[in-house]
């Protein structure tokens, strides 16, 4: 099998499997007894190392139970904590910030979106001069790859002391973040995104302003994220993203690297390709259109050979709609329908990159040609 799908979800670390196995036996942090001082002890070092990779302060680490989890408890909880109703953000976050958002417009706030260029990135910062409650914005966006100007959206927003949550699900762990140089009150992170387990997220959230709870309980997590926490999975995500960073310059040329012999060779391949983003973006992501061809088809067509790809998001429900992305940077339905996202990752070789270029241009052919039914 060739898996070009690592934006989805990537395998495992070795060392993160280790950490879980070896702290499986973990009992409730919360405890008193000597099992709760052991896990709790396990829990602690976790999150220092954790801190440490992100430029934070241990107690600003806020696990909870996916990077969905810690973006609506960002966004949701710093919009509760403030007496203004506006929300600012964009309109190519991923649907755990974007629904959120969405639904606290459809409770008469006042919602701002930044626009969005051609190019995949935030266009205009304007939005941000007026306070709002919340600004959610994406380091890194999932289906293009395309970096947005964080930093910039941050100093714009707290010159009028606007609080900003950044989702950076698809940045931690692939480019250097660090919490404290940004600036941001809270960001979100997900541990299956850099080869920790799946059902892990992080939501690092400075002292203060503290966003409110989405969920209610026993007020683990500083009373953040309740809910009993899983040491055995906060040990694995430490391990995996020590060993991200560590190797994060290596990694970040070889795959980047890989990513660029992908495009060169779709763009000499395939004839009318749209190859969606340049610089700056994620060093494992291609993400291509190939107007007239359907992305179901595409993907079926290269699954049937072994190669995994995806169409720009794994979609919950299966069913292929128009990326909410690709319409916002204002590509048609024709072009949006036949789009692709390669993403290149820890596992792959030369010979994969290879295979996926040795099957692509017949599969876009017969996939536009089955579209021209
Ligand atoms: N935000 C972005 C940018 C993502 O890519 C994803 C996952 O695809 C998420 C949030 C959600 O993370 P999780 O799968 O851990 O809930």
């Amino acid at each position: 099998m060739v898996y070009l799908d690592h934006a989805a979800t990537t395998p495992m670390r070795q060392s993160a499997v280790d950490a879980w196995v070896e702290h499986a036996g973990a009992l409730n942090a919360g405890s008193q007894h000597a099992a709760g001082r052991r896990a709790n002890a396990v829990l602690a070092e976790s999150r220092e190392r954790i801190a440490r990779a992100l430029g934070a302060d241990p107690v600003e680490v806020v696990f909870t139970g996916s990077g969905t989890e810690a973006n609506n408890i960002g966004v949701r909880g710093l919009f509760g904590a403030s007496q203004s109703g506006r929300v600012v953000s964009t309109p190519i976050e991923h649907p755990a910030v974007l629904e959120v958002v969405k639904a606290l417009g459809q409770t008469g706030e006042d919602v701002a979106w930044l626009p969005v260029g051609r190019d995949g990135r935030i266009s205009d910062l304007a939005a941000l001069d007026t306070p709002a409650a919340v600004a959610a914005v994406m380091w890194a966006n999932n289906e293009t790859g395309a970096i947005q100007p964080v930093g910039e959206v941050v100093r714009r927003a707290g010159s009028v002391g606007t609080p900003v949550h950044v989702d950076a699900v698809q940045a931690v762990g692939h480019v250097p973040v660090n919490f404290h140089e940004l600036g941001a009150v809270t960001l979100a992170a997900s541990a299956h995104k850099f080869g920790g387990p799946r059902g892990m997220g992080i939501l690092l959230a400075r002292r203060s302003p503290v966003p409110q709870p989405v969920i209610l309980g026993g007020g683990q997590e500083r009373g953040i994220r309740s809910g009993t926490v899983d040491v055995a999975s906060a040990a694995a995500t430490a391990a995996a993203l020590e060993e991200a960073v560590a190797e994060m310059e290596a990694e970040r040329a070889r795959i980047s690297d890989l990513r660029d012999t992908v495009v060169a060779g779709v763009e000499a391949a395939v004839p009318e390709v749209i190859v969606t983003t340049g610089e700056p973006r994620l060093p494992g992501h291609a993400h291509f259109m190939f107007p007239g061809a359907n992305a179901d088809a595409l993907i079926m067509l290269l699954d049937a050979q072994g190669i995994e790809v995806s169409a720009g998001s794994a979609c919950a429900s299966g069913v292929l709609r128009m990326s909410h992305v690709l319409e916002a940077m204002g590509y048609s339905e024709r072009e949006a329908m036949g789009a692709l996202r390669v993403t290149v990752g820890r596992t792959n070789t030369r010979d994969d990159v290879d295979a996926f270029l040795a099957a692509i241009p017949e599969v876009v052919e017969r996939a536009r040609a089955a579209g021209a039914l």
